[in-house]
């Protein structure tokens, strides 16, 4: 096959001394402020309508000024991916996967360390978490995704002696619109890349906190020679942009990663313009969590606990999949407790361009206020206890400390709610009542995203993951619940947490086809 599988792509050696490092350290400081434009039709856009970025853990330090285009522009731009939707939808599909693996290569050699940068300063990411990010799943994406492609496109139904038959994996009539978040590089590359390699032509709206990473990104698959208006890039309001989507007819999917709110809003407006559009929307939405790490008595207590500071407060807890609510048994609680303290007073937290921090800030001044409001009702709870942590700081960026509160009743909204920050709520039961857990941690949060068990009683294992069938679409036996792999971990959930198409795999790519069968008798 022209594809073969594919390695997930190693990390870069950043150590001391090494030339990678140096040049990660040139970029990162650079202080050219960055113009970002929409970039429609492979024309760029600059509008008078501009928004500032500055670094959420330097908030004095501008990093980019994005373009925001007008409605008329968005218009433009879904015309745009019309008009390329009949060459794109037409080409070979070993052209268009040629044109992912160039850009992939892009970022493997000349843009790693740029990318990287941005990832860091954009989106106040670590090394590390850039690292595997922006640049290791960001390439598995586009290898992964072309080579599971390739398995679909190839699959051809069975001929007759004397008839053909052939299946034509066309792409969706009418245009995707992908709607990315800030939190992962990668997840902006797979919303809009995943798609457009099936054929499909997109608008894509990254979230204006990481509009820079994923603009470079962009600039690679134009350099890779991906066709003008294949994908739009299209950093607007988010209304705006919306409104404009989902009035025209050929709306024909939907790719989305963000918040089940905004997720459910979305679908409304699609379910609102149904009778309008030419064809029925695929829908596809990754959305939150309220991951669990559930501890059996006969676990590890230092194992637990490194997987929690990793799980909870990695990215500063910004993850769907962030542990965030823990079911500890009273006999294991007070070592893990002692661990996970000891290492949470050792984390450095603050600025990402010194390659020692282990955590960054939170992304913005609304993602702040809602945590600082959150922790202010948790210390005014009387049935909350705060073990660790608890300030936060913004002078110079958007710092909120690790956070460990416990909570008396599992159906706290403690356990139920997703923050989106480096806090995690644990309910201590006693060993004997681990029947009546499983029963909490299945029916308190309605997300069911990730979560973890940690447990070395294969029986009490199985009865627990027999349990927990629905509670999560990604399920680590310990292991913490963050850190899918792509092509390892098929990524999503089911619940208030998506539709589980599983980024990454060939589950998600068969919602981007849309096929024709040819049947010819001779
Ligand atoms: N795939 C990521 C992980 O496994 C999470 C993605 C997300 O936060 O949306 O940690």
């Amino acid at each position: 096959s022209l594809f073969p599988r594919p390695e997930n792509e190693p990390t870069c050696n950043y150590a001391e001394g090494t030339d990678a490092l140096t040049k990660l350290r040139t970029h990162l400081a650079d202080r050219t402020v960055v113009e970002i434009p929409a970039v429609v039709g492979g024309k760029k856009i600059f509008s008078d309508d501009v928004e500032i970025i500055h670094a959420p853990h330097d908030r004095s330090r501008v990093l980019a000024r994005v373009h925001r285009p007008s409605q008329a522009q968005v218009d433009d731009a879904i015309r745009s991916n019309l008009e390329a939707a009949h060459d794109w939808s037409r080409m070979d599909f070993a052209d268009r996967a040629a044109i992912m693996h160039r850009a992939a290569g892009i970022v493997r050699g000349r843009l790693r360390h740029r990318i990287n940068a941005a990832t860091m300063l954009g989106q106040s990411k670590t090394l590390d978490e850039a690292e595997a990010d922006s640049a290791c799943e960001l390439i598995d994406f586009l290898h992964f995704n072309t080579f599971n492609a390739q398995q679909i496109v190839t699959d051809q139904p069975l001929s007759v002696q004397d008839a053909q038959n052939r299946c034509d994996w066309r792409p969706l009539e009418g245009f995707v619109y992908a709607v990315s978040p800030f939190n992962f590089t990668a997840i902006g590359t797979n919303l809009s890349c995943a798609p457009a390699l099936m054929g499909n032509t997109v608008l894509w709206k990254p979230s204006n906190k990481s509009t820079w990473s994923n603009y470079l990104f962009f600039e690679a698959l134009e350099e890779a020679g991906l066709p003008p208006g294949v994908i739009n890039f299209v950093p607007g309001e988010a209304s705006l942009v919306t409104d404009a989507v989902f009035a025209s007819r050929h709306f024909a999917g939907l790719h989305f990663t963000g918040s089940s709110e905004v997720f459910r809003s979305l679908w409304k407006r699609a379910a609102t313009g149904i009778a309008a559009y030419r064809t029925f929307p695929r829908i596809v939405g990754e959305t939150g969590g309220k991951d669990f790490v559930l501890v059996h008595r006969s676990a590890d207590a230092r194992e637990v606990a490194v997987a929690l500071l990793k799980g909870s407060f990695g990215y500063q807890g910004q993850k769907c999949s962030a542990a965030s609510r823990a079911y500890m048994p009273a006999s294991l609680w007070p070592k893990v407790k002692s661990i996970l303290c000891d290492l949470m007073a050792q984390v450095r937290i603050g600025d990402v361009a010194d390659v020692s921090t282990f955590m960054g800030a939170v992304i913005d001044q609304n993602s702040y206020r809602r945590l600082g409001d959150a922790l202010g009702a948790a210390k005014a709870d009387s049935q909350v206890k705060v073990v660790a942590g608890g300030t936060f700081q913004d002078e110079v960026g958007y710092f909120v400390q690790p956070t460990v509160l416990q909570v008396e009743d599992p159906s706290h909204r403690l356990m139920k709610d997703e923050l989106f920050g480096p806090v995690l709520s644990v309910f201590e039961y006693p060993d004997s009542a681990w029947t009546e857990v499983l029963e909490a941690v299945d029916s308190v949060s309605d997300y069911a995203l990730t979560g973890s068990i940690f447990c070395t009683d294969r029986a009490a294992l199985k009865q627990a993951q027999d349990a927990l069938l629905h509670a999560a679409g990604n399920l680590y036996l310990n292991d913490k619940p963050t850190g899918a792999i792509v092509g390892q971990q098929p990524f999503g959930g089911g619940r208030a947490s998506g539709t589980n198409d599983k980024a990454g795999s060939w589950m998600n790519l068969l919602r981007w086809t849309s096929p024709r069968v040819v049947k010819e008798t001779y």
